[in-house]
């Protein structure tokens, strides 16, 4: 497995370790574990107020390029500012089958943090709510950006005398009927030939094919939303389509487009990174083989017995260690652990919501509002006018800025209630055990940590207080000798 490390030194902490420290550490991990190291990203000397983060951001788009399959972190807190921006950028980094390690753990992560931040994830991936983008929303809200730049205007607007942006009534009931078309499920076809058939153009005055459709379909501007310069603007337009049918369509759109070429061999193998040899406790991670029949098998084995057999764990089938703790999980998920879970993680990002930005903050907007009432006492008391005044409107300005960040900092963290997350969770009580990413998402939100032994293991969960011993007599589907092993060893019977 392909790992890069990700270190950031924050120099207003006094006990923070040394990017060397960190790096070590990682390193560290990563030979015991048997992960190849095929990059760093560091942050160096970064003040914990700002979220100036080259590297990270790097790090993050070149998962994109599928190079790595997991992020190696010295401890979970170095990965992102805080739970939700971390939930947001594990769920993206996710969907190119990349995992956040972290090589020091169960030091600093206390349970129920993590279960938060896991429901958030899933909550995030689920949704496709794209957290970062909220953070972003309010940032620049500039009503003048709003306007027209001149250009082309998507079909369905059109432009007043004063370059306001304005609903085109004879076009924009066009991109409502192509948006309800595609909902009903009728093709591209369908709606192109519609479209033709009503001698209906596109806003450059063409015909319409799949990719003015498509870029319809796509466009944010129909649900208000402005974009300039890569910053989005919510309200910025007025709205044709709503909220509900909009999102509908890029859900069936994605659905529709062919999933993207992932770390597969990896991503299968749905204990990775959570499974660990309950003898010497290194990572078991996944192998396959063929048989001297030609079937082909999927094991995990212990890193250390791979390296050199110090270990004496023996390989376990893929399919029937998941299956197992699949149905271990499943048995959480009554409706009062689901009610309780969720509760404590509404409770959670409540307690969460008051960052050290917040704080910072709000202790500014404080200081404004003292330093703007003695500006008033000096100008009871009579001193020159003109200066207080001016110095009055400075003050005026600094505060709404202030309070304009407040606002972003407030909304970027939205809490779910608890509803929300009781129906994100009862969605696993129905799900199917056979569906791969169901599996996934199930060990992904409650799977701490499993020790495995050859006739036991614990399943540690991200609720608190909250394991399961399971005994395990039947390892026999393990002892299938393995004539060919796509590189590796075949795993040794050790019995
Ligand atoms: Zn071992």
């Amino acid at each position: 497995m392909n790992v890069v490390i990700y270190a950031r030194y924050s120099s207003d902490r006094q006990t923070e370790q040394s990017i060397e420290g960190q790096l070590k550490e990682c390193y560290e991990y990563a030979r015991r574990n048997g992960y190849a190291v095929v990059g760093e990203y560091i942050d160096r000397a970064i003040s914990g107020t700002t979220d100036h983060r080259p590297e990270f951001l790097r790090m993050i788009a070149d998962g994109d390029k599928k190079l790595f399959q997991a992020v190696l972190v010295y401890q979970l807190d170095r990965f992102a500012r805080n739970r939700y921006d971390s939930a947001t950028y594990k769920a993206k980094l996710k969907k190119n089958g990349i995992r956040v390690l972290s090589a020091r753990e169960n030091i600093s992560d206390d349970a129920s943090g993590v279960l938060m931040e896991a429901v958030l994830e899933g909550m995030a991936e689920y949704y496709s709510v794209e957290l970062s983008q909220k953070i972003r929303r309010g940032m620049d809200i500039n009503a003048e950006k709003c306007l027209s730049t001149g250009g082309n205007l998507a079909l369905g607007f059109c432009v007043d005398s004063e370059k306001h942006i304005q609903i085109d009534w004879d076009t924009a009931p066009v991109v409502q009927k192509i948006f309800e078309m595609y909902a009903s499920g009728q093709s591209m076809a369908d709606i192109i030939r519609y479209l033709n058939a009503n001698h209906i153009k596109t806003s450059y005055g063409n015909e319409f094919n799949k990719n003015s459709i498509n870029r319809i379909l796509r466009n944010k501007r129909y649900i208000g939303i402005y974009t300039y310069r890569g910053t989005e603007t919510p309200d910025g337009l007025p709205r044709i389509i709503s909220d509900d049918l909009f999102y509908e369509v890029q859900d069936m759109m994605d659905k529709k487009k062919k999933a993207p070429a992932r770390a597969k061999a990896f991503e299968n193998y749905i204990l990775s990174t959570k499974l660990f040899c309950g003898y010497c406790q290194a990572a078991m991670t996944g192998i396959s083989g063929t048989s001297k029949t030609g079937t082909k098998y999927h094991y995990y084995q212990c890193v250390t017995n791979r390296r050199d057999k110090s270990c004496h764990k023996k390989t376990v089938s893929k399919a029937y260690i998941e299956d197992l703790v699949i149905k271990e999980t499943r048995k959480l998920l009554t409706k009062e652990n689901i009610d309780r879970i969720a509760k404590e993680v509404v409770r959670l990002c409540e307690q969460e919501k008051d960052t050290d930005n917040l704080k910072r903050l709000k202790k500014l907007l404080k200081e404004n509002e003292r330093a703007t009432e003695n500006l008033f006492k000096a100008l009871e008391s009579g001193q020159i006018v003109d200066v207080i005044a001016e110095r009055i409107s400075q003050k005026k300005q600094e505060r709404n800025e202030l309070e304009q960040q407040i606002l972003v900092e407030t909304s970027s963290h939205p809490t779910p209630t608890v509803n929300e997350v009781r129906f994100f969770l009862n969605q696993f009580r129905k799900g199917d055990v056979n569906d791969l990413k169901y599996r996934q998402a199930l060990v992904d939100t409650f799977v701490n940590k499993i020790y495995l032994y050859d006739d036991k293991m614990t399943v540690l969960y991200n609720t608190q207080d909250s394991h399961s011993d399971v005994t395990i007599d039947d390892l026999s589907s393990s002892r299938v000798v393995l004539v060919e092993a796509g590189g590796v060893e075949p795993p040794s019977e050790n019995v």
